[in-house]
């Protein structure tokens, strides 16, 4: 196990003198990023208990299958773009220029941030741009635009998956029961995840074809005071989308402004943002030692395991971050007027025609610190990291001690077990957790209580997974 717990305390701390040089202690309750992220958003206690939950809590509560289900499923209901919630002339959801499985960021803080004006909507994007179009031109483009892009209804990787009624929650009955239990596991989790796929299609197709409705109806409605105010006015959409600027990453035109990097101040469209994430939890790459031997990883300390911030996707600083200075010529959807009522004033009509150089400006403020609050990084869309780095950091300790649990049965089976003799208490006795308590070398003690505990929840563990079979 090495010097597990003191190394715990040492890469924390290095860790953290990342994003805060000073006063990094260990005794902060939470990293530097998720208590500015609560000072500014201004969530709620419900999203307050959930991020504690995440964080500390389901280190020792897993949950069920069930639950995690029905977590993803309502994760997934929040990423469907919606016409009648909509900022600014733009969405709550992604349109869908990267696949389903690709969206993993946390879709209530996106949402909130969005309506917070924080981060720039989900713009329905064009594929390209003429500025030769007219303004009728435009506008009809425009409302020819669907909600979302299209789907790939038959990925691949489900092409032999059955889905079953999507009605019927019990996907049980779906598995193969002649598989080995971890079989029957793996196959359960796909079946999950192509049915998921199959609901997100049809929950975006309900959505689009209301949309769709929403329009016709609203065309042969003379009366504009009596048309659904949920849907953009011509004017809403002509505004928008006649200055509009090109993702460098999707390559796509969207309406301004759009985010800027904190760093290099470049543009990234809001899609593109929310790919943006920090690698897996690794050990860190160490130097090649000829003279010693190469430790694998397997027997390496759990707690060395690290997980860096997303680095600027054009200049390559750590911690990717980005601003956005929302709209001043319209407020529109939530939080602001009804889209539908939106008028563009008439002076501006005229200034944004002699004026479309002006997009290339970009934004007015200077560069800006990870810990601004203006800024809204890659880690705080997925308050979940440092969870997840945690829980590499159990599961691999896990590992661990069933392989020293193993080893010491070994031990107490076999008194002549060569390791027993390469024993370094002197006393002679087993080297189990509960007799090296004689030893007073507090850091051996403390080391021998993560054993212990990492034992006992392994222990917990195995009776869980028991449980939840027998119940099925
Ligand atoms: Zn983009
Ligand atoms: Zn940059």
């Amino acid at each position: 196990m090495g010097n597990a717990l003191t190394k715990l305390d040492e890469s924390e701390n290095a860790f953290k003198g990342r994003s805060a040089s000073i006063g990094s202690g260990s005794t902060r309750p939470t990293n530097v990023s998720e208590r500015r992220r609560r000072m500014h958003m201004g969530i709620s206690n419900n999203a307050r208990s959930r991020t504690n939950s995440t964080g500390s809590q389901l280190m020792y509560k897993k949950k069920s299958t069930r639950e995690r289900d029905s977590m993803k499923e309502s994760f997934a209901k929040q990423l469907v773009v919606r016409y009648n919630e909509s900022v600014d002339g733009g969405y709550l959801a992604p349109h869908g220029c990267y696949t389903f499985e690709k969206l993993d960021y946390d879709p209530s803080l996106v949402r909130s941030l969005i309506t917070a004006r924080k981060l720039a909507p989900f713009y329905i994007p064009l594929q390209d741009f003429d500025e030769s179009w007219t303004r009728e031109e435009l506008i009809k483009i425009v409302d020819g635009l669907p909600l979302h892009a299209a789907v790939n209804e038959n990925p691949e990787e489900f092409e032999d998956t059955p889905i079953g009624n999507l009605k019927v929650q019990n996907i049980d009955e779906l598995v193969d029961k002649s598989l080995s239990k971890k079989e029957q596991r793996k196959q359960r989790s796909k079946i999950f995840k192509a049915r998921l796929h199959r609901k997100r299609i049809l929950w975006q197709e309900q959505e689009n074809e209301a949309f769709l409705e929403q329009k016709l109806e609203a065309k042969k409605e003379p009366n504009p005071s009596k048309r659904n105010l949920a849907l953009p006015s011509a004017d809403l959409n002509h505004t928008i989308y006649k200055k509009g600027i090109e993702c460098p990453i999707c390559f796509l035109y969207y309406p301004e402004p759009l985010n800027y990097s904190r760093c290099c101040l470049q543009p990234i469209c809001t899609e593109c943002f929310v790919q943006i994430k920090r690698g897996d939890p690794h050990f860190p790459h160490e130097e090649v030692d000829p003279t010693k031997p190469v430790t694998n990883d397997d027997e390496k300390d759990p707690n060395l395991l690290i997980s860096e911030p997303a680095s600027c996707a054009y200049c390559a600083t750590p911690n990717f971050g980005v601003t956005y200075q929302p709209p001043e010529n319209r407020k529109t959807g939530i939080g602001g007027t009804p889209p539908g009522s939106y008028k563009a004033a008439h002076d501006e009509e005229k200034a944004s025609v002699s004026n479309r150089s002006g997009s290339e400006e970009g934004p007015k403020t200077p560069s800006k610190s990870p810990e601004d609050p203006e800024v809204v990084t890659s880690d705080m869309i997925r308050p979940d990291w440092k969870a997840k780095l945690d829980k590499e950091r159990l599961r691999l300790a896990r590992r661990s001690a069933n392989a020293t649990a193993i080893h010491v049965s070994n031990q107490l089976v076999s008194p002549d077990h060569p390791s027993r003799r390469d024993s370094t208490t002197d006393s002679g006795s087993i080297p189990n957790a509960r007799s090296s308590r004689l030893v007073t070398n507090p850091m051996v003690e403390l080391e021998n209580q993560m054993v212990e505990q990492a034992i006992r929840l392994s222990l917990v563990d195995e009776e869980e997974r028991k449980n939840s079979q027998v119940h099925r």
